[in-house]
């Protein structure tokens, strides 16, 4: 079940260290909008993800929203904050993710995946040959089919085991590991 394994978690989107991804060579993150960024079907974005945002925009690292959700509500969120964007992914099928990647104009090991869903975010990266960070959702409230999907995602993270082998990107304080 490695394709299901993200290769690193985090609480949340700005404990990634952008640093650290920098110096990793890292040039593009595809991002989910939906409890990753924002709460579900919500505009409001937190301080602390405003300025990992800027951060990134320092670094020189590129962004791409890529989300399943409508392109309506993707695209309020994304122009909003002028970055691009693309809905109705069809996340975990990987030509989300190659269409990204053309936006981003990255390479896979350029690339970051970062989200919330096993399912969709991880297994979708893992797919396509990218380093894939997983968070914690933002909010309990979700569509009914994600909260069905989580018990199935519980599960799969009780039987995960730490990655061996993969090239040890982001170190920082937060352990490997630890949800
Ligand atoms: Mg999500």
């Amino acid at each position: 079940m490695k394709i299901l394994k993200p290769a690193r978690r985090v609480d949340a989107v700005p404990q990634v260290n952008v640093a650290d991804l920098a110096a990793q060579g890292v040039q593009g993150v595809i991002i989910d909008l939906d409890n990753t960024l924002t709460e579900w079907n919500q505009n409001h974005l937190c301080p602390e993800i405003a300025r990992w945002l800027e951060e990134l925009e320092r670094y020189g690292i590129k962004l791409c929203i890529l989300s399943n959700n409508k392109k309506h509500r993707v695209q309020s969120f994304a122009e909003a904050c002028g970055v691009p964007y693309i809905s109705n992914a069809r996340k975990p099928w990987r030509r989300g993710f190659r269409r990204a990647m053309n936006l981003l104009g990255t390479r896979p090991e350029q690339t970051v995946v970062i989200g919330d869903q096993i399912f969709t975010d991880v297994l979708g990266g893992n797919r396509s040959g990218l380093y894939t960070i997983l968070v914690n959702p933002i909010s309990r409230r979700e569509f009914l089919g994600t909260r069905l999907v989580r018990q199935l995602e519980r599960w799969v993270l009780r039987e995960r085991s730490p990655r061996r082998g993969h090239k040890q990107l982001f170190r920082s304080k937060t352990k490997e590991g630890q949800p």
